[in-house]
């Protein structure tokens, strides 16, 4: 019987390696700026158009190769970074696996144009669909070019699957930002469709931070240095207080590699432990140098997971040395002057002879959340520390409002509906207002909050936000990836009240605000909210995207639960909440009234 298995031809076998290496534009970013690193360049410039689905070019000063190395590159398990299987465990380079030319020369037409220094003429090999179609001396600078056009062009269903320009840019964005912090010292360029978003000139680790994702992170910044005979560890934490709402700005580098691991981010997010508000995510870049040896980077074809010898002595060494550096932090808080408007002034850092060095030591009244800083711009009233306090306000207003009713509307009583009463407010947080057949309990928050989505889900269908002029147009800078969001989301965000023009390189001047924020709102700060929630959710839950900003933007500016109301306040929320198309679902799908009637109240009395 003749055999029915088959060897695959190359170029069928290299596709579908393609599909682990390269899933999108940023997964072939990633693997050409990683050979440019491996080619030991100090330089390197990364163009792409469309998102990267039209071309990804990575340009380098490195080795360059030979006229027989620039044509070998493409054969799959061509490497020149190990030969023998004793070399996977002393791995310095990013590379090793020689799979990512061959795969991406697989799927996409590429042009390559290489010269070493030495070497007089360099070489310029054509290829598509793994099929060399030129191959030719040519007079290039010495160093490595590589551009690749139509990525997915011979596979319909991958190019079909791929996200909008701006998503893939997003992405694209985020692989350039992890080889960015891997290497301050190389100089890094990115250019989409004409316009340089980054411009990264060789500099120190701390500078390269600050550089990535914008001047204000200057003041955020805390050292972590750590030397064992297991690991080196060294690169920097954000102060807790700057916390974010996603995750973007986690980076753990292991021998410059950029990792995700879970376990090693427990170790870090513990040693927060306390003094983060409820689910945000702390800023840090860490590096992690261990022996080769040690570790296995060979688990997965993007080489983004590792495994370690010895993982709980690095969690224990990890958590000990960010929560050092907290605790280091707090003792000497940093003069800075030019500090901006956030919650760290907030922080009364203790005198020096309370505190024993190593523990982390905080302000215990400290709460982000209670403080004065509301965005709905009114004055908070101060909510008493004690809750009895507020227990002895709630026993002198109650009973009034039930003398006030003392003797209408008995059970079953049939009389018209007596004209509403006045609302009233317990506890700064919810609205009591009585009705026909009883009374009703509203959840200020929440009623707040459908208030004004419906208002501005509106705004966005009619395109006609209300908005109000700043005294004081604000320019707010932001880092290459959230500039490049909020352009594309320029048009609903304008649509949302804010008035915003481009201003400059990754720069926008804000001249006008939703009409609805009042006074003393920060525009940066309700910008930046708005782009966190928006990446958020995006990773989460499909809403649509205007809803997703009327969503971020009505939680951001609603009043707050210790915000006192006056009565006028309250009449007037009750009218609008039950204007509202859904007025009893809040924008997290609960109750946003609760009714009690007197039938539920007599029977409480077990009359
Ligand atoms: P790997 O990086 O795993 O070795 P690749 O397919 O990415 O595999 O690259 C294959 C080989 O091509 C590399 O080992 C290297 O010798 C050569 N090469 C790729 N890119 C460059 C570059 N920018 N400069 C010099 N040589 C390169
Ligand atoms: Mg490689």
């Amino acid at each position: 019987m003749s055999a029915i298995i088959q060897l695959l031809p190359d170029a069928v076998a290299n596709q579908i390696a393609a599909g682990e290496v390269v899933q999108r534009p940023a997964s072939a970013v990633k693997e050409l700026i990683e050979n440019a690193i491996d080619a030991g360049a100090d330089k390197i410039r990364l163009v792409v158009r469309d998102g990267g689905k039209s071309l990804i070019q990575v340009i380098d000063n490195g080795c360059g190769m030979s006229v027989a190395d620039a044509r070998l590159c493409f054969e799959r398990h061509a490497t020149s970074k190990i030969r023998k299987a004793e070399d996977l465990f002393a791995i310095r380079t990013m590379g090793f696996r020689g799979e990512a030319l061959a795969s991406i020369a697989a799927i996409a037409h590429v042009e390559l144009k290489t010269r070493r220094v030495e070497d007089e003429l360099g070489t310029l090999v054509e290829i598509e669909g793994s099929e060399v179609i030129r191959q030719e001396p040519a007079a290039v600078p010495a160093g490595t070019s590589i551009s690749i056009k139509n990525l997915f062009y011979n596979i319909p269903a991958r190019r079909n699957f791929l996200k909008s320009n701006p998503v893939e840019m997003r992405h694209i964005i985020e692989e350039f930002h992890r080889v960015a912090l891997a290497h301050p010292r190389i100089f890094f360029s990115l250019h989409s469709d004409e316009q340089e978003l980054f411009h990264l000139p060789a500099e120190s680790l701390k500078q390269r931070i600050v550089h990535v994702f914008g001047s204000s992170y200057n003041q955020r910044l805390v050292p972590v240095e750590e030397e064992t005979t297991i690991i080196n560890l060294s690169g920097f934490i954000g102060k807790p207080e700057y916390a974010k709402k996603t995750r973007g700005e986690q980076f753990f580098f292991v021998n410059n590699r950029f990792v995700k691991d879970p376990y090693l981010n427990h170790a870090v997010v513990k040693a927060y432990e306390g003094l983060l508000p409820p689910d945000s995510f702390p800023l840090y870049v860490l590096f992690i140098e261990i022996d080769p040896a040690k570790i296995d980077i060979n688990v997965h074809p993007t080489k983004t997971e590792i495994k370690y010898e010895d993982e709980r002595a690095i969690y224990a060494i990890l958590q000990s040395a960010v929560k050092r550096s907290l605790g280091r932090y707090n003792i000497t808080p940093t003069l800075d002057f030019n500090q901006e408007t956030g919650f760290s002034h907030m922080i009364s850092p203790k005198p020096l002879e309370e505190i024993n060095p190593p523990s982390v030591s905080f302000n215990p009244d400290f709460n982000p959340f209670d403080s004065g800083k509301s965005l709905g711009g009114r004055p908070r009233a101060a909510i008493p520390q004690q809750w009895d306090t507020l227990y002895q306000i709630a026993q002198k207003t109650a009973p009034s409002q039930l003398e006030l009713r003392g003797d209408e509307a008995e059970p079953g009583a049939d009389q018209p509906a007596p004209a509403r009463k006045q609302p009233f407010q317990l506890h700064n947080r919810y609205i009591v207002s009585q009705i026909h057949s009883g009374f009703i309990v509203i959840d200020q928050q929440a009623a707040h909050e459908r208030i004004l989505f419906e208002q501005f889900c509106q705004q966005l269908e009619s395109r006609q936000g209300a908005s109000q002029q700043s005294l004081f147009p604000q320019t707010v800078t932001l880092n290459g990836a959230d500039f490049q969001l909020i352009m594309d989301l320029l048009p609903d965000i304008r649509a949302l009240g804010f008035e915003i023009r481009e201003f400059g390189k990754n720069t926008v001047v804000v001249e006008g605000i939703p009409a609805d924020l009042t006074a003393g709102v920060s525009e940066r700060q309700v910008l930046e909210q708005l782009l966190e929630d928006y990446k958020n959710n995006q990773a989460a839950l499909k809403l649509s995207r205007r809803e997703q900003l009327a969503k971020s933007l009505a939680r951001h500016t609603a009043i707050k639960p210790g915000m006192a109301l006056s009565t006028d306040d309250m009449a007037e929320l009750i009218d609008r909440l039950f204007a509202c198309e859904m007025p009893n679902v809040s924008l997290n799908g609960k109750p946003v009234i609760v009714t009690f009637t007197l039938q539920e109240l007599s029977e409480r009395f077990e009359r």
